[in-house]
C-alpha cells in the first residue's frame, strides 16, 4: 500500500528539513538513478564520500571566506556536560556552549569529497565521478522542497584538462535540456555567478568572458539543476594535476527535492504519475538515434 506521510500529503516540511511518503521517495530515486545514470555513461565511476568534511581542508579552499553562511556544523555535547544533559526531564535546544570543538564541517556540496580525494595526484586521463550525498546549507528561509535546510544533491564531476571539462559540462547541459524537453518541464537556463573565487582572484575577471555556473530553472524560479566550471581552482588548490598541469574541474548538480518539487507541481500533485513520466523520458532519451544514445555510440 503506497505510504503517504501522516498528514496524507506525499511529504511534509518542519524547520527545513523534509520527511517523503512512498511516491515521493520512489520518484526521488527515480530521478536519482537517471542521473546517476547520465554520468556513467559519460564515463564516470560512482563513489561515495565521507558525510563530514575537515575544516583544514576547506579552509584551503576558501571556504571560510566565501561561504560562511553555509558553514553547518555536526555539534558533539562536551564530555563535562554529559551529566548535566543526562539529568535533564525535556530538552529542546542544545546549547553551542556545551558543544565540543570540531574539526569538521557538514558538506554543502556533494563535489568537494571528490577533490579532497584525489588531492596531490597527478592524472594522466580526464577522471569523472559521480556522487551523491546530503548537502546542508543554512538558509535565511524555509520553502517546502524548493529551500530545505538539508536536501540531497547527485553531482557528476570531471577533473582533467580544459577542453574535457567544458565537454563535460556541455553534454550535461544538452542532457538536462533534452531531458526537461521530454518531460514538459520548461526549464529556463540562465548566467549566474559562481562565488568559488569570488575575492582577490584573477579567475573572477574570466567569469565575464565565460559563463562559469548556469542555472536551469523551474516555472516558479526554482533552480533544479547547475552547471558549474571552476577552472583550475581545485586543481591549484587541491595539487591536482593532468598532464602536468593543475586540472580543470566542473561538476553538474541536481538538487533532487527540487526535481521532485517541480514534476509532482507539474503533475497536478501526483507523484507517481511524475514518476512514470521520468521513466518514459529516461527510456526515449537511452533509444538509439537520440543525441544523447547516437553520441555515446561514437564515442
Ligand atoms: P548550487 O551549488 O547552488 O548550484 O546547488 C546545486 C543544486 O542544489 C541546485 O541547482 C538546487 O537544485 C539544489 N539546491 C541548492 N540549495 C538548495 C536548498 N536550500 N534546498 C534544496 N535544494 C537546493
Ligand atoms: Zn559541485
Amino acid at each position: 500500500m503506497p505510504v503517504t506521510t501522516k498528514a496524507g500529503a506525499p511529504w511534509v516540511v518542519k524547520d527545513g528539513l523534509a520527511t517523503l511518503g512512498h511516491e515521493a521517495t520512489a520518484l526521488l530515486h527515480t530521478l536519482d538513478a537517471v542521473f546517476a545514470s547520465w554520468g556513467v555513461q559519460e564515463g564516470a565511476g560512482t563513489m561515495d564520500f565521507p558525510p563530514l568534511l575537515a575544516a583544514a581542508d576547506l579552509s584551503r579552499l576558501d571556504y571560510f571566506r566565501n561561504f560562511p553562511h553555509l558553514v553547518s556544523v555536526v555539534g558533539r555535547l562536551d564530555s563535562g556536560r554529559w551529566a548535566g544533559y543526562a539529568e535533564q526531564a525535556e530538552v529542546t535546544t542544545v546549547r553551542a556552549g556545551d558543544l565540543a570543538d570540531t574539526g569538521h564541517v557538514l558538506p554543502s556540496a556533494a563535489c568537494y569529497g571528490a577533490y579532497l580525494h584525489v588531492a596531490g595526484d597527478e592524472l594522466t586521463a580526464p577522471l569523472r565521478v559521480t556522487t551523491v550525498a546530503t548537502c546542508h546549507r543554512a538558509e535565511q528561509e524555509y520553502h517546502g522542497l524548493r529551500r530545505l535546510g538539508a536536501f540531497r544533491m547527485r553531482e557528476v564531476i570531471c577533473i582533467g584538462g580544459a577542453e574535457d571539462v567544458r565537454g563535460h559540462l556541455a553534454a550535461f547541459r544538452q542532457r538536462i535540456h533534452d531531458f526537461a524537453g521530454r518531460l514538459g518541464l520548461g526549464l529556463t537556463r540562465e548566467r549566474a555567478s559562481d562565488p568559488f573565487f569570488r575575492r582577490h582572484d584573477a579567475r573572477q575577471l574570466f567569469q565575464a568572458l565565460e559563463p562559469v555556473k548556469e542555472e536551469f530553472s523551474y516555472g516558479d524560479g526554482t533552480a533544479v539543476a547547475s552547471t558549474n566550471y571552476h577552472l583550475n581552482f581545485f586543481g591549484e588548490r587541491c595539487g591536482i594535476t593532468y598532464a602536468g598541469r593543475p586540472a580543470f574541474t566542473g561538476c553538474a548538480a541536481f538538487g533532487l527535492e527540487r526535481w521532485v518539487h517541480a514534476l509532482v507541481d507539474l503533475h497536478a500533485g501526483d507523484p507517481g504519475r511524475a514518476r512514470e513520466a521520468v521513466e518514459e523520458a529516461a527510456a526515449a532519451m537511452d533509444a538509439p538515434g537520440t543525441a544523447a544514445a547516437d553520441g555515446r555510440e561514437r564515442a
